[in-house]
């Protein structure tokens, strides 16, 4: 089968490999049919992310057919059409019966990292019974792609554990895929004002588009004062981070008012200055997460009944015999105004 694997920092090739197998009576062999390029793919062609090896098969995220299946699973049979889940969960450890499946025991974010991912024609997914979820035939694949990372991590890392509330004031520092599927979930609690914040007037002219009711431009370095001004001087309820470097973090710590929380959901290379200085007596939170991915079966419904559009986020779409096209074209984004690309398999 033709997978895309990731050789080492700045290599990458799209490569014959043999077709994957059932290792264990829990796993099953997915045909994939739609794939995506993720942020954190870049990151591990950088040579960012040392846990993925060269050698790997990159790709967390798409929709496609059950081929096979081992003997322990009970929920699918070849056949069935599936959305892949970015997170592999077994559902039995402690970590998977607190609903913290990012932190299974034996799965986790392993698709693409540290085992062969979705970026090939065949993926071998385990844990199947708790990884996948069933879709109809009727069903839009290129929205269900949506699915599989961006909108639970947007949601989960953002809006839930950012505590979004009816009339509130969020900001979302950051309006990539990541802020922007943050956004659209936001709106499911009705905050009064969706503040986005980016160095990109394209992204915020899309964001705008998404329902950002105020948009600030911070290549002025201003953005503090300007959000200042925008809430009255008091901050926002809720600041979202959606980058991964210090200043986009410290640039929450500035906007966050009293009372309020900053939701981080970037990656984190390098430290960040926490300024205790000025937050000790501020009664704010700050939480981390990885996405859990336990909000799919509501965003499911949710798609299901079409209180939410995430085929807005899809900008380009390629044949899998391009998806080396497609890198290009979703690494460089600030030319290309590229969003979420999807590959048909
Ligand atoms: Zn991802
Ligand atoms: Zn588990």
């Amino acid at each position: 089968m033709k997978a895309f694997v990731y050789n080492g920092p700045g290599q990458s090739a799209l490569e014959e490999r043999p077709k994957p197998v059932i290792g264990a009576p829990t796993d099953a062999i997915v045909r994939v049919t739609r794939t995506t390029i993720c942020g954190t793919d870049l990151h591990i062609l950088k040579g960012d992310l040392p846990s993925c090896a060269p050698g790997r098969i990159l790709g967390h995220e798409g929709v496609g057919v059950i081929d096979s299946v081992g003997a322990a699973v009970t929920a699918f049979k070849p056949g069935d059409r599936v959305l892949i889940s970015c997170v592999s969960a077994c559902g039995k450890c402690a970590s998977c019966r607190k609903g913290m499946f990012s932190h299974c025991e034996t799965g986790g974010w392993i698709l693409g990292n540290t085992i062969d991912g979705t970026q090939a024609e065949f993926v071998r997914i385990p844990h199947a019974d708790t990884s996948l979820y069933p879709i109809a035939d009727g069903d839009d694949e290129d929205a269900l792609v949506m699915l599989s990372d961006i909108l639970p991590t947007g949601f989960e890392c953002g809006v839930l554990n950012g505590k979004v509330q009816p009339g509130a004031t969020v900001a979302i520092v950051g309006s990539g895929p990541i802020g922007l599927a943050a956004l659209l979930t936001a709106r499911f609690y009705s905050p009064g004002e969706i503040i986005m914040i980016d160095l990109d007037d394209n992204r915020l002219e899309v964001a705008r588009r998404f329902g950002a009711t105020q948009t600030i431009n911070s290549a002025d370095g201003k953005a503090v004062e300007a959000l200042m001004a925008l809430t009255g001087g008091r901050g926002v309820d809720t600041a979202i981070e959606a980058v991964g470097v210090p200043a986009s973090f410290e640039l929450c710590e500035q906007i966050v008012a009293a009372g309020g929380v900053i939701a981080n959901i970037g990656v984190h290379g390098v430290p960040v200055t926490l300024h205790l200085e000025r937050l000790w007596d501020r009664n704010i939170s700050i939480t981390t997460r990885l996405v859990d991915t336990a909000s799919t079966p509501m965003l499911l419904k949710v798609l299901k009944a079409g209180k939410i559009d995430p085929k807005l986020l899809i900008t380009h779409h390629f044949k899998f015999a391009d998806i080396g096209k497609a890198y290009e074209t979703f690494g460089d984004a600030a030319a290309t105004k590229a969003l979420k690309v999807i590959i048909e398999v």
